[in-house]
């Protein structure tokens, strides 16, 4: 019953490359940050807080229930014109997804 020493493994300091400027550190944060919650905002902005199927309007502080949804389901197309988003309430975008998935496989199950 003596004193335990704390795993001294526990207290490893992050590493840091020291080849790496500090410019690129910060480049490479910003890219973990991604442009995630970007595209979101813009899509919020340029539709506003609507939904696009139900027609339910959300409030700023409801903003977190409408989401968005990449009409072609490439999340990596993100016109900055907003044509592939289409802002839905979370109700709404899965009911878009599971339809989607439902669709698919009653077309192939009934051809
Ligand atoms: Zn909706
Ligand atoms: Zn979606």
């Amino acid at each position: 019953m003596g004193a335990r020493f704390g795993n001294p493994r526990r207290r490893t300091p992050p590493k840091v490359d020291p080849n790496k400027t500090a410019a690129e550190i910060v480049r490479e944060l910003k890219r973990a940050a991604g442009p995630v919650s970007d595209y979101r905002e813009q899509s919020l902005r340029l539709h506003g807080l609507i939904c696009a199927k139900c027609g339910r309007e959300f409030e700023a502080k409801d903003r977190h229930l409408l989401t968005v949804h990449h009409k072609d389901g490439n999340h990596q197309n993100n016109p900055s014109d907003g044509s592939n988003w289409e802002n839905l309430c979370v109700y709404c975008h899965e009911d878009e997804h599971s339809r989607g998935l439902l669709g698919d496989y009653f077309r192939k199950s009934h051809s």
